[in-house]
């Protein structure tokens, strides 16, 4: 930065450091920290640097143990913009918590992945391939009526329904705890729903599923 606190060109950055990189790294590297700054809510008056950062004085506070940390970690109560997202869409409450817990104790990786990738709303249903110009056809691949969203091609679709009743009479009939389970949109998205409580095996089996 300069004295002012503006950033400098590239050629007074090349002309001062003499580091070997190109305008586009550069540019990027200050528009990552325009964007912090303006996240942060930080303001810059100068080019001097702190005397000491905030994240080294929590460090160097003297608080033994890793609460401390932890407690930084877990400060940013912000939800994900996928929860809105989610809850405008299937206009209902979801608890996170228990969705975001039920992604970590899934141990497979693939299907951890699999589970946050549809948990965050960043699966490749046709209409974001459309979108990419990938595909033309922004319609479900199985009953090719609606529109490929998430929710359509794992619970609404008449074809995937189909699907679920057939796993339900399963479940009802092969597992002794299983009889009065009623599979719904929200167990088969994330998981849980608050009319029952399920465990590990049962969590399982929809993932898969
Ligand atoms: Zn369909």
């Amino acid at each position: 930065m300069k004295e002012n606190g503006a950033f400098m060109t590239f050629n007074q950055f090349k002309e001062k450091y003499e580091i070997n990189t190109d305008c586009i790294t550069y540019i990027g590297c200050v528009q990552a920290i325009k964007s912090y700054i303006l996240k942060t809510g930080l303001t810059i008056d100068n080019n001097m640097s702190n005397h000491m950062i905030k994240t080294l004085k929590v460090i160097y506070s003297g608080q033994k143990g890793a609460r401390l940390y932890y407690e930084v970690l877990i400060q940013d109560a912000n939800k994900p913009k996928c929860c809105e997202k989610w809850e405008t869409k299937l206009n209902t409450d979801i608890n996170w918590n228990t969705s975001f817990k039920k992604i970590q104790k899934i141990r497979e990786i693939k299907l951890k992945w699999f589970q946050i990738r549809l948990v965050q709303r960043i699966l490749a249903t046709n209409v974001v391939l459309a979108h990419m110009g990938v595909e033309k056809d922004v319609t479900c691949s199985f009953c090719g009526k609606e529109r490929d969203a998430i929710e359509h091609i794992f619970w609404r679709c008449e074809h995937v329904k189909r699907f679920w009743e057939q796993l339900q009479t399963v479940v009802n009939n092969a597992c002794a705890n299983g009889l009065f389970v009623n599979l719904n949109e929200s167990i088969i998205l994330f998981g849980h729903d608050c009319s029952f409580k399920s465990d590990d095996t049962f969590d399982l089996i929809i993932l898969l599923a």
